[in-house]
């Protein structure tokens, strides 16, 4: 058997890597400079890298490893399924039990008529998916001039053409000649940055009133549906104050736009209920999984379907689908993954447990001279760096300088958190414990605090006017 070494010196990998491996979302000379922190292996909430140190994870991955590293249960599956059925596809009239059973699952889980799902290899692909789907099932419904997606600024839906094209991140629309036509955004409800004046729940309404306006502009009969994450992760964790949901809620109700909520991070857990739908109190057609579907053990995405949807689609033959739509093997790992978190109260543990032990702790953090906002819905959380918390100012220095100083600092004290411009975000494996949790806020002190020595040292400490 070949093993792939990860024994050779740690320079070694990394002059390799950085000669023969492109990644994703970096500066590749950046990284050939500094050289890649190489990971070897985890455990629980720990990973572990070429050098000897443990390093907290606040991120799980990418958002998505909920049930933690270390799940022999999932190997096992992957194993016996790999022997038993490793690949057959889906398309032309075959299935096979994983699909079967894991769509079962899904279908028991998701709120409401939400009872069908297709199959994708991963969130953006889900959402490319969800692009025709949607179009479809207008055109189906003799109404094919249905086509306009609405989203939002700042979201973010993957990285394929149509995931960046519904995203609303402008770095990523200024690559690749982005968004393709038929994606209108309208802004986010960003309290801390955009508020202003407002009162929080004043300035939700405006924000989801913005749905209704680009409605009326664009003309109903053309407006297909609107995406949103039920709180926008990768853009900051931004979490709506509590009208905005209602109140979009309406909208798609009046004006007939199809809802998809994106749940790949919010999804299976995260934020304290099954799904971040839930959470928010919306009824959206589509939902976007992906992520903490299979904690990250297997590529899988998909999106899952109220019954409407599926049937007007299911009248037609939809020419779409991936190699890996519905693959066996990621498909066995999900449902173990599902089963897991079913038998050890995983949602609940969330919701009652380490969960407000965490939003205690994470909000505490608004006594830092740094911190001027703190926010976390279950086990995703934020908090707004600021050079002064009364008039809510943003640095003078470019948006991520001082953010990314801080998230230097984590890095260096083996606590893996993550920055969005200047917000510093987290989304730990949901099976952190308390001690954990203690763990995980003191590093986090202890960055922020030489975090802002720094800033102060390199004469950044400066509000932008
Ligand atoms: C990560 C993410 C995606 C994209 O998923 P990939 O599996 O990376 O393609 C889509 N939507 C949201 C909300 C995400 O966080």
């Amino acid at each position: 058997m070949t093993l792939i070494s990860n024994h050779m010196p740690t320079e070694e990998l990394q002059a390799l890597d950085a000669a023969h491996h492109m990644h994703p979302f970096s500066t590749q000379t950046d990284l050939a400079k500094q050289g890649a922190r190489v990971i070897t292996r985890a455990d629980g909430v720990w990973i572990h890298d070429s050098e000897g140190n443990q390093i907290i994870d606040g991120m799980a991955g990418l958002w998505c490893v909920n049930v933690g590293y270390g799940r022999d249960r999932l190997a096992e599956v992957a194993a016996r399924q790999m022997k038993e059925l490793p690949y057959y596809n889906t398309f032309f009239m075959t299935t096979h039990v994983p699909a079967i059973a894991l769509s079962q699952k899904l279908a028991e889980l998701a709120p409401g008529n939400l009872n069908h799902v297709f199959y994708a290899g991963s969130g953006s692909e889900a959402n490319d998916t969800n692009l025709r789907m949607v179009r479809t099932y207008w055109a189906q419904k003799g109404k094919p001039n249905k086509k306009i997606i609405i989203s939002r600024k700042n979201a973010y839906h993957g990285s394929t053409v149509a995931g960046t094209s519904l995203g609303g991140m402008t770095g990523m629309h200024a690559q690749g000649g982005l968004p393709i036509p038929g994606v209108h955004h309208i802004d986010q409800p960003n309290y801390w940055a955009e508020g202003g004046d407002l009162d929080p729940q004043e300035f939700g309404l405006e924000r989801a009133r913005q749905l209704e306006q680009a409605i009326e502009e664009l003309g109903e009969d053309n407006v297909a549906a609107f995406i949103a994450e039920p709180i926008q992760g990768a853009g900051g964790v931004i979490v709506p104050p509590e009208s905005y949901w209602s109140e979009i809620q309406r909208i798609c109700d009046k004006y007939e736009i199809l809802l998809i909520a994106d749940e790949v991070i919010c999804g299976f857990g995260r934020t304290g209920n099954w799904f971040g739908s839930q959470t928010v109190g919306i009824r959206p057609d589509i939902m976007t999984i992906a992520k903490g579907l299979s904690s990250g053990y297997q590529p899988i995405g998909g999106s899952i379907v109220s019954d409407e949807v599926a049937e007007v689609i299911g009248n037609c033959e939809f020419n779409h689908g991936y190699t890996y739509s519905s693959h066996p093997v990621a498909a066995a790992v999900a449902l173990e993954n599902l089963i897991i978190m079913e038998e050890e109260g995983i949602v609940d543990h969330v919701k009652n447990d380490v969960g407000p032990y965490l939003k205690e702790k994470w909000e505490a953090l608004m006594d830092h001279p740094m911190v001027g906002e703190a926010k976390i819905v279950g086990m995703m959380g934020s908090i707004a760096l600021t050079p002064n918390k009364e008039t809510r100012a943003a640095f003078a220095a470019d948006a991520g300088t001082v953010g990314y100083i801080c998230r230097e600092r984590c890095f260096a004290n083996n606590l893996v958190m993550r920055h969005v411009g200047d917000r510093m975000i987290i989304s730990p494996p949901l099976v952190m414990t308390r001690e954990e949790v203690d763990i995980l806020i003191e590093r986090a002190i202890k960055s922020l605090d030489e975090g802002m020595a720094r800033v102060k040292d390199e004469g950044l400490w400066v509000a932008a006017s």
